[in-house]
């Protein structure tokens, strides 16, 4: 009869835990990883990442290089 209790009151404490998990906030999630961080800047030739001080810019355009940034004005 102990044991019995025993796996009760393991049951409802295992029923306890996982409710009070589930009403957890969940305001810490991370970014989608379709979102840009706005100190990233996406090459508009490549569509390489880099830092956004680190982009060419050219027309409200920016570029991983000036390699880039020539070729697109080209087009
Ligand atoms: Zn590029």
């Amino acid at each position: 009869m102990r044991t019995l209790l025993f796996i009760a009151a393991f049951f409802i404490a295992f029923a306890i835990i996982r409710h009070l998990w589930g009403r957890k906030p969940r305001e810490n999630r991370p970014r989608k990883p379709d979102q840009i961080p706005e100190t990233m800047a996406r090459c508009d030739h490549c569509g390489l990442f880099m830092p956004r001080w680190e982009a060419v810019e050219d027309r409200g355009r920016l570029f991983c290089c000036e390699e880039h940034r020539r070729h697109a004005g080209r087009l």
